[in-house]
Parts: structure tokens; sequence; C-alpha cells
């Protein structure tokens, strides 16, 4: 990409090295359906085993398709490179397991996407990792739960269903001091921030959502900042300052900088041990579809946002809704965050309570002729939930509370379409839930 390429429009489009296809000159990037690579004879091979040699080796840990997508991500989040896995949830997964083992803890944002609290609260205590969780609030609520088993603190930047702005830099800052770095999951807001720039060490993304955009395929992504001393403090962070038996006894935090120049240990470490230990890696048919979807998420998170304005407009207005929720209404310091953190739009995501409770919440839903009824964010085009029926289902009602999910919540997530269209529908639908004559919902 030249170095004179600033803007996500252009970096979405050219960013990372690719330009051309080296043996067909082909410009759109092709998709390299093959498991493996032909080594150019033993000492290559060897080279590549031993990461004496950097190339591809096998499409568990890397292809060039994939390649493509993970330097054009890491441009675009100013990262310095990236991993690309099956999935957001394998995302958030390798997040952690690649700086936290048995009996360690690692402090989490108690706002969060309802998968990953199941993940954290339940299969990673399994795992003998503790999650701690803090409410962002208050970012001192962090500093408390520090201990010398704390590895890394994890939030998301624009979490639903409170849509209250992570305080980004406050908390990295007191990550820092402790040499723990800041993970943060920027799903729901590609473009319209960019957490690594507030002093993030790592961010993830879901890539089925806003990046791919298009409701067609799974996947995620962790970018390594390249911002973080991971040697800093090597009790800290003893994944990257001890031995890995195995990898023949490899101290990542030292061993990824003297081979590649770059401060990506943590990248590199996802890539080398996670991938091929535990799988879980984006097939290329699926980066390919990503990367279509990625191409235009600039261009489309600006419509998203400015279409999302004006149903927040709509709605406040709306003698059927009681409550609208969207970052820039929260008040004083959360308003502040949204005013700070985010840029040229505020996101697509825009919560409702409909007058009447569940039941109202339900006849909302079930009038909508053009939104679609989906456990998606993200997409192109307008989608609603009731997540205390599905995506927060499997949660307590404790934790529901914990997480903002009322009775009557309802998640929209505004698409691209015209906002006039996307107006009329939320008008219809907002009619038929204060008439309570649709057909019975259970
Ligand atoms: N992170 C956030 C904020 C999400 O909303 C989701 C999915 O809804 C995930 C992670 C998990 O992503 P995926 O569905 O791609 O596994």
């Amino acid at each position: 990409m030249p170095k004179t390429i600033k803007n996500p429009e252009t970096i979405a489009l050219h960013g990372g090295e690719y330009r051309k296809d080296p043996s067909t000159t082909a410009v759109a990037v092709p998709i390299y359906r093959t498991t493996s690579y032909q080594f150019n004879n033993t000492e290559h091979a060897a080279n590549l085993f031993a990461l004496k040699e950097f190339g591809n080796i096998y499409t568990r840990i890397m292809n060039p398709t994939n390649d493509v997508l993970e330097k054009r991500v890491a441009a675009l989040e100013h990262g310095l490179a990236a991993v690309t896995v099956s999935s957001g949830q394998a995302a958030s997964t390798f997040a952690l397991l690649n700086v936290a083992q048995s009996g360690d803890n690692v402090l989490s944002s108690t706002d969060l996407y309802g998968g990953t609290v199941n993940l954290f609260t339940h299969s990673f205590k399994k795992l003998g990792i503790e999650v701690r969780y803090a409410d962002p609030s208050d970012p001192k609520n962090f500093e408390k739960l520090i201990d010398d088993k704390t590895r890394a603190i994890y939030a998301e930047t624009l979490p639903n269903p409170y849509l209250r702005v992570f305080p980004i830099k406050e908390v990295s800052d007191i990550g820092r001091k402790y040499n723990i770095p800041l993970i943060m999951d920027n799903t729901a807001s590609p473009v319209i921030c960019n957490p690594l720039d507030h002093g993030a060490a790592v961010v993830i993304h879901s890539l089925t959502k806003f990046i791919g955009g298009h409701g067609t395929v799974i996947g995620g992504i962790l970018v390594d900042g390249g911002n973080f001393d991971w040697t800093a403090d090597p009790k800290r962070q003893p994944l990257f300052n001890e031995p890995d038996p195995s990898y023949g006894g490899a101290i990542w935090g030292q061993v990824v900088p003297q081979l590649t120049g770059a401060n990506v240990a943590y990248a590199v470490r996802a890539r080398v041990v996670l991938l091929r230990d535990l799988g879980s890696c984006l097939s290329p048919d699926n980066a390919f579809g990503i990367i279509q979807g990625l191409e235009t998420v600039a261009v489309r998170m600006k419509q998203h946002c400015s279409n999302a304005e004006k149903v927040v407009a709509f709605l406040t207005k709306n003698k059927n809704v009681e409550k609208v929720i969207y970052p820039t209404l929260h008040k004083g310091e959360v308003a502040n965050r949204a005013k700070k953190y985010l840029k040229n739009g505020n996101g697509a995501l825009v919560g409702i309570e409909v007058k009447g409770g569940v039941d109202a919440g339900k006849r909302f839903i079930e009038a909508l002729q053009m939104f679609y009824h989906v456990a998606n964010i993200g997409d192109a085009r307008s989608l609603a939930i009731h997540p205390a029926t599905t995506t927060h289902s499997q949660l307590t009602e404790e934790e529901l509370l914990a997480a903002g999910v009322t009775p009557g919540y309802v998640r929209l997530s505004i698409g691209i379409e015209h906002p006039d269209d996307i107006i009329a529908d939320l008008t219809q639908a907002l009619e038929a839930s204060g008439k309570g004559k649709l057909k019975a919902v259970s």
C-alpha cells in the first residue's frame, strides 16, 4: 500500500501488500484453495518449521487469501499484524488463551456480548482461567481486581445492549501501569473507532458483522497493535517470557522481534501455537467472502451511522417508545466517551424499550416487514431481535440485568437501506405494538 494512503475508505480497498496475484496478475484477491505448499528443498522446509524463515506451510496456520485479509484489517485498525480465525467466538477464545493459562485470571468489562459471557464464565472456568468482571462506569473498578496473576483486560468498544462506549484510554492506562494489555472487541465499531490509537494492545473482531457486512460468512480476527512490551515484566507475561516446550523452547517475547524485526509476538504466538494446536482456522473461501465486504466497510459505516441517527431522532419522538438507547443519549461521562472515542458516526446499533413491556416488544418484532428478525448485527440489511428470549437467553436473571437486558428491550441493527424505508417499517411496527391486536404471541 502506498505510504500516502491514510484513510479507511482507501485502506479497505488497497491496504496490506496485495496489488495483484503474482502469477496471473489478477486484481481481485484469488481464493487459494490449497491445504499445503510445496517446499523448495529440505532446508527451506526445515527453516519454515523452525521459524528461521517465514512462508507458507499449511493452511491451518496460514493461507495467502487469509493473508490479504489479515494485512488489510491490521492496516484498518492501525495495527502491525493480524491472525484470522474461524469465528468471532474463536477470536475471543484465542485472545485470552494467548496470554492466560490455568491458574491465571483476566479482567473483563461487564458490558459484553452474551456468547462471550458464557465463554468467559463457564468454559474458561473449566480450563482453570478465572474471568473477573468489572463495571466500566468507573475505570477504577478494574484496578481493584488486579493481582499478580492478572494477565489481560478485555472489553468491547461499543457493547450492546447498554451501548455505553468503553473508557479505552482510562482502562488501558491502568493496565499499562501493571504491564497488563487491554484487548478490545471492536466488532460493533470498525472504522468509527480505532482502539489501538487509545492504548489498547490488541483488537479483535467478529468479521461476521460489519466487516463482512452481508450476512454471508462467519469469521474472526485478532490484530496485534505492536505497541505493548511483552518482555517488560516477565512474571506478568509468562507465556511470552518462559521457554515454550511445544516449540523447541522458544521464548516468544524474545524470538519473534529477533526474527521479524517487529513487535508482533502476540500475533505470531496466536498463529504458530494456537492455530497449530486448536485448529479453528478461517477457510480461504470465507476469507474471500469477507474481503468483498471489507472493501466497502468504510462507506457502509457512514450510511449505517447516518441512518441510525435519523432512526434515533424518529424513535425519541414516537409515543409507543418508552426509551431509546444510543451512545450519545447517555448522560455525563458516558456520553463524553462517545464523543471522545467515536469518529464520523456513533454506530448502527440502537436499543428501544417498546411501551407495554415484553408483549408489546414481541408484537413489535412480529409486525416488522422489512427488518429481519435474526441473531446478528452489522448486516447491510436492517435487523431486529429481542435479546432476553434469544441471544442472552442462557444468562441468569441477575446476569441479564447486569448486562442491561430488560424484558422489553429490542435491539435494532440499522442497515444501509434508504432511511425513509427504515423509518416507515418502524412506524407501522410501533403502531402495531401499541394496538395489541396482532396474532397472539406466546
Ligand atoms: N463479539 C461480539 C461483540 C459479537 O456481537 C459477536 C457475535 O454476535 C461475537 C463476538 C462472536 O462472533 P461470531 O458470531 O462471529 O462467533
